[in-house]
């Protein structure tokens, strides 16, 4: 079971249901394994005790020019569809930021001038927590592309954790790092706030599932604030509210200091128990 956390827009409160409810299911006694793919800022290790068990560097495959056997033909150029590949004349430029790793230009090339070889993008590190593991990716600094390391995360929970269930905490937004962290998942649960930003976030997130053909949820955060657009919204889509988590300053209170908030807080624990029983009845 792999169940994916998203959001429209940042700020909805993701991770801190996604971690909560990693941390519940654990107590449970349920075999769990959460993974952080907001890899440009991956922040669930700050909400979780945890010890750092393992890290692997993570390497994207981009094109290296050989001078020797080079004609200079520029049909490499000509192929790449990212500009990554500029043909001078005298020499070929690689701008790595650029690649998406699709092997055209290398396969293309008559000579072999361009082999494919493995650049550092990133990190991927577990850690132990209390009853469960974390998996989080990192990009380094100045590393613009995302979707690589968001799959290689998955791979390596899928490799490592493959009898548990995995909790996604996808970054936020409707473009390529979302779409990748959902698109495997058996389920996309949505987190949105029943305010008109919420709701405009949330329609732009249900497109991309539907062009996904994902199933999916939602979860109304901080209800209690805003209107009942989103309410009235998923009535018309007929799309599950799964849980609506109350708007309270103590939640607020506990996030800004780091903490887990179901131990301390009923009724977010009841959301989460509300989450817990949907996700039991998609097994
Ligand atoms: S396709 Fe190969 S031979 Fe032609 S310019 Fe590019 S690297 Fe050189
Ligand atoms: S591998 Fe693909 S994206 Fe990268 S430089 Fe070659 S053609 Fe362009």
């Amino acid at each position: 079971m792999k169940i994916t956390f998203a959001s429209g827009k940042g700020g909805t409160g993701k991770t801190t249901i996604s971690t909560n409810l990693t941390s519940y299911l654990a107590s449970m006694g349920e075999n769990v394994v959460l993974a952080d793919l907001d890899v440009e800022e991956p922040n669930s290790a700050l909400f979780i005790k945890s010890t750092l068990k393992k890290t692997e560097i993570s390497n994207k495959m981009i094109p290296k020019w050989e001078e020797a056997d080079c004609t200079l033909c520029g049909k490499c150029a000509e192929v790449c569809n990212f500009n990554a590949i500029v043909a001078m004349p005298k020499e070929i430029l690689v701008f790595p930021e650029l690649c998406h790793s699709c092997y055209a230009c290398s396969e293309l090339c008559p000579t072999n001038s361009l082999p494919m070889t493995p650049s550092r993008i990133g990190e991927i590190k577990e850690f132990k927590a209390d009853g469960f593991s974390l998996i989080e990716g990192r990009l380094d600094l100045g590393q613009e592309m995302a979707v690589p390391l968001i799959a290689q995360t998955i791979e390596y929970a899928d490799k490592n954790f493959s009898d548990s269930i995995k909790i996604l905490d996808a970054p936020p937004g409707t473009s390529c790092p979302v779409i990748e962290a959902s698109r495997g998942s058996d389920f996309v649960i949505l987190i949105t706030e029943s305010t008109p930003f919420g709701l405009n976030d949330l329609t732009l997130a249900v497109e991309t599932m539907k062009v996904l053909k994902q199933k999916f949820g939602v979860i109304i955060n901080r209800y209690g604030i805003g209107n009942n657009g989103v309410e009235e919204y998923c009535r018309d889509e007929n799309i599950p509210i799964i849980t609506k988590v109350q708007n309270d300053k103590e939640v607020a209170k506990l996030y800004s200091k780091g903490e887990l908030i179901y131990p301390k807080i009923e009724h977010f624990k009841n959301s989460l128990d509300d989450i817990v029983k949907f996700i039991g009845g998609l097994k």
